[in-house]
C-alpha cells in the first residue's frame, strides 16, 4: 500500500486519543510477570500488540473495547501456542455454578435468556467474555464531535423486520427474538429536505451493496485505470443501466445480465438445494451453469465478502442461494429495506443482556433507554443474582473433572487481571468459535477437533471515520462510495447511514454537521486457497500499526474525495479501528456437507458429557437470530445435565 501525504489533524488526533484512555495499556500489562502477563507471554510465538497497534476508542462505555483488544490477541495467541501450562491449570475452583456460558455474544446471550426462563429455583449460570464488554461483534463504537454524540457499529449492523408471530416459543430465528424482547417494528429516520439536492440513504451499511437494494442509495461507483490515478465517477449506475461508466461493452454486457437474473434453478426443499448448490462456489455457478464472464463474479464479490469474508471463489454456491444473490434469487421485492439502531446489532445485544440482568443498563424496560442507556457494570458480577456476567476474563481451559461420560462436572480456568482463579459448573456452553475452543476445551474428542480443523476464518475490519462535515460527498451526489479495488487502495467501499433517530438521540442529515463514515473491510484475494486468502488477511490485519491505517484511510479519502474538496485536517474529527481477527466462519463449498451431506458442523452441534457448542459460525451465514439459536440449542442440550 502506498502511503499518502494526507494527515490528520494532530491536535484532534492527540485529544481523541487521550479521551480514549487506552493510554497506559502496553504498560499496565508490563508491570508483572504473573501467569499470562505480556511479560510471560513475550517468550511465546507471535510478538505483542500494544496501544500503537489499538489506537482511539472513542468515548463512552465501548470505548476500551473496539473489535479485538491486544490483550484478546496476545492471550489467545499465548494459548494456541502453547501457553498456560498444564501445572497451572491445577487450581482449585473457588466458586460453583450450574452453567457456564463462554462468550458474551449474541450466541452466549441466547443460551443465558434460554436458561433465564427454564432454570429451576436457586439455579446460577455465568457468563464469561474475554472483552471489556458484551456484545462480541455486535458492539458500538461512540463519538462526540463538536458537542454531537454520534454512535455506529463495531460489527454486524443491520437487520430486515422479521414476521410477527403470535407466540415467539413456537418460533425461531430473528422472529422469536424479536418478538420475545419487545422490539419496535417502526423506526423513525431523518428527513433529506426536499429542498435539496436530491440525496438518498441506506439505513445501514450494507443495503447499498445489495443487488435491488442498491436503488435506495445514492451510491457512486470510483473507476480508475491502470495507467492514471485520476479517477471517473459514476453516480447510480445501475439505474442508469451502466451508460455512465468508462466499462468495455462486454463488461456492461455480462454485468448486467448478472444483475437481471433471478432464480436459474427451482428446488425440491431447502435440503436439496443445499445437497446441490454445496459442491461448487458461487464463481463456478456463475461461470460454469450460468455461462456469465469472470466481471459477473468480480462485482459479486462485494457483497459477499462483506456479509460471509471472502469472494465468490471461496463461498459456496448454496450461501449465495441463502443471501440471496443473482442467479438463484430473484430480485428482492423495491419495498423492501434494512434497518440498523444506532450501534448496529448492540442493540440487540443490549435487549438480551436488560432482559437477563435488569439494571444491567441505565433506565427502564423500553427500546430507547435500553438502546442509550449507559451500562452499569457494577450490576453484572453479584453474586445471588440468577444470571452474572465476568467481563475481562478468559476461559483457557474448560476440562470435565473425569471421564466425559460419568463426570458430575466441569472445570473452567479463567485468566483475569493476570490472575488465575477456577470455577466449577454442572454444565457448560461453549459460545465460542472453533480457533479458540479447540484450544481451550482440554478434552475434546478427537472427532470434534478433526471436524473443527476444516473451519475456515476470514478477519474483517470496520473502520469508522468521524466526520465534522460532508460536504465533499454532497458535491459529489452520493452517500455511499464503491471503487475498483487496486493494489494501493485502502477498503473497497464506504457509506454513511441515514440514521436511526431514538428519542433524544437525533444525529444530524446535515452535510454541514458531523457524521459517520464506515468502511466495512475484507481481506480476499480471488484465486488463491480459501486457508491461504484468510491466513494472509489475519497477517495483514494483525500487523499494520493504527498510525498506517490511519493514513491509508485518509489517503484513501483524499484519492476519492479530494476533487470534491475534501480535507483531512478539517473535515476527519477521529478515526476508531475495529478489527476482527475471526469475523466469520467461511462457508466454502462442503460446509454444509455437499453431495455426501455430512457437515464438520453437525459433529460440533452434537453435546459431549456436559459440555456444548453454540456459536454463530455453525449456521455458515453469520446473523443475530441464528446465533441465538446455537447458543439456545446447546443450552437446551445441557439443561437436564443441570
Ligand atoms: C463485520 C461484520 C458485520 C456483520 N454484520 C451483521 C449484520 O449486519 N447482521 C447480523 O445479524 N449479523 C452480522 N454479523 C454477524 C455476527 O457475527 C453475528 O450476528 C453475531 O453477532 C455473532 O455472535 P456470536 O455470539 O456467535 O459470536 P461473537 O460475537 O464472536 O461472540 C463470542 C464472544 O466470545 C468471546 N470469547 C472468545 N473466546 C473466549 C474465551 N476463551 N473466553 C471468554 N470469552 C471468549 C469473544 O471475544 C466474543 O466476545 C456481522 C459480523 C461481522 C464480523
Amino acid at each position: 500500500m502506498k502511503r499518502s501525504s494526507a494527515r490528520l489533524n494532530p491536535r484532534i488526533t492527540r485529544r481523541d486519543f487521550l479521551n480514549g484512555s487506552a493510554l497506559g495499556f502496553g504498560a499496565a500489562l508490563l508491570t508483572r510477570a504473573a501467569p499470562g502477563s505480556a511479560q510471560e507471554m513475550a517468550g511465546v510465538g507471535d510478538p505483542l500488540l500494544g496501544n500503537d497497534w489499538y489506537g482511539y476508542g472513542g468515548v463512552g462505555d465501548f470505548r476500551l473495547s473496539h473489535g479485538n483488544t491486544p490483550e484478546v490477541v496476545n492471550s489467545a495467541h499465548y494459548l494456541r501456542d502453547g501457553g498456560f501450562p498444564a501445572g497451572q491449570e491445577e487450581i482449585d475452583a473457588d466458586e460453583q455454578f450450574d452453567l457456564v456460558i463462554v462468550g458474551a455474544g449474541i450466541a452466549g446471550l441466547g443460551a443465558a435468556l434460554e436458561f433465564s426462563k427454564r432454570r429451576k429455583p436457586g439455579q446460577s449460570c455465568l457468563i464469561l467474555d474475554n472483552h471489556p464488554i458484551f456484545g462480541g461483534e455486535a458492539k458500538e463504537n461512540e463519538f462526540d464531535v463538536n458537542g454531537e454524540r454520534l454512535i455506529g457499529p463495531q460489527g454486524a449492523n443491520g437487520f430486515f423486520i422479521p414476521a410477527a408471530v403470535d407466540d415467539p416459543e413456537e418460533a425461531s430465528g430473528d422472529p422469536r427474538y424479536y418478538a420475545e424482547l419487545n422490539i419496535p417494528r417502526e423506526y423513525r429516520l431523518q428527513e433529506w429536505p426536499a429542498d435539496r439536492k436530491p440525496l438518498s440513504f441506506s439505513p445501514d451499511n450494507y443495503e447499498y451493496l445489495v443487488r435491488g437494494l442498491q436503488d435506495h442509495s445514492s451510491v457512486g461507483h470510483f473507476f480508475t485505470t491502470a495507467d492514471s490515478t485520476e479517477g471517473q465517477w459514476a453516480v447510480d449506475m445501475w439505474q442508469r443501466e451502466l451508460a455512465n461508466t468508462p466499462l468495455p461493452d462486454a463488461t456492461r454486457k455480462t454485468l448486467l445480465q448478472w444483475y437481471r437474473t433471478g432464480a436459474t434453478r427451482q428446488f425440491a426443499s431447502d435440503a436439496d438445494a443445499m445437497r446441490t448448490l454445496d459442491q461448487l462456489t458461487y464463481k463456478e455457478f456463475l461461470e460454469s451453469k450460468l455461462g456469465m464472464g469472470p466481471e459477473a463474479a468480480g462485482y459479486a464479490d462485494l457483497f459477499l465478502a462483506s456479509a460471509a469474508g471472502l469472494g465468490s471463489d471461496a463461498i459456496s454456491a448454496y450461501a449465495a442461494y441463502k443471501s440471496p444473490m443473482p442467479g438463484l434469487m430473484d430480485t428482492p421485492p423495491p419495498d423492501l429495506r434494512r434497518n440498523s439502531f444506532p450501534g448496529g446489532n448492540s442493540g440487540f445485544a443490549r435487549h438480551f443482556l436488560k432482559r437477563l440482568i435488569p439494571d444491567s443498563i441505565t433506565g427502564g424496560e423500553n427500546f430507547e433507554d435500553i438502546t442509550l442507556g449507559r451500562v452499569n457494570f457494577g450490576a453484572l458480577d453479584r453474586s445471588g443474582q440468577p444470571v452474572r456476567m465476568r467481563l475481562n476474563a478468559t476461559a483457557i481451559s474448560v476440562t470435565h473433572e473425569g471421564n466425559p461420560a460419568t463426570a458430575d462436572t466441569v472445570r473452567v480456568v479463567i485468566s483475569r487481571n493476570r490472575q488465575l482463579h477456577a470455577v466449577r459448573a454442572k454444565a457448560v456452553v461453549m459460545a465460542t468459535g472453533g480457533w479458540i475452543n479447540k484450544y481451550v476445551v482440554r478434552d475434546l474428542p478427537a472427532a470434534y477437533r478433526e471436524a473443527y480443523q476444516q473451519f475456515q476464518h476470514a478477519p474483517f475490519l470496520v473502520a469508522n471515520v468521524a466526520l465534522t462535515n460532508w460536504r465533499f460527498l454532497e458535491k459529489l451526489g452520493i452517500t455511499a462510495a464503491i471503487w475498483n479495488k487496486s493494489e494501493d487502495d485502502f477498503g473497497y467501499t464506504c457509506n454513511i447511514r441515514n440514521p436511526m433517530q431514538v428519542g433524544d438521540y437525533r444525529p444530524p442529515l446535515d452535510p454541514d454537521r458531523p457524521t459517520i463514515l464506515s468502511f466495512y473491510t475484507p481481506f480476499y484475494y480471488p484465486g488463491l486457497p480459501v486457508e491461504a486468502q484468510v491466513r494472509i488477511g489475519r497477517a495483514e490485519l494483525l500487523s499494520t500499526p493504527y498510525a498506517d491505517y490511519e493514513q491509508e484511510i485518509l489517503g484513501q479519502m483524499s484519492k476519492l474525495f479530494g476533487s470534491a474538496g475534501f480535507k483531512p485536517s478539517t473535515d476527519v474529527a477521529g478515526i476508531i479501528l475495529n478489527r476482527w481477527g475471526h469475523a466469520y466462519s467461511v462457508p466454502f463449498p462442503g460446509f454444509y456437507g455437499g453431495a455426501s451431506g455430512n457437515a464438520p458442523r453437525d459433529v460440533i452441534r452434537r453435546h459431549y458429557g456436559r459440555i456444548a457448542f453454540g456459536h454463530s459460525e455453525l449456521d455458515g451465514l453469520q446473523h443475530y437470530g441464528p446465533a441465538a439459536d446455537e447458543g439456545r440449542r446447546a443450552f437446551n442440550q445441557l439443561a437436564n445435565a443441570i
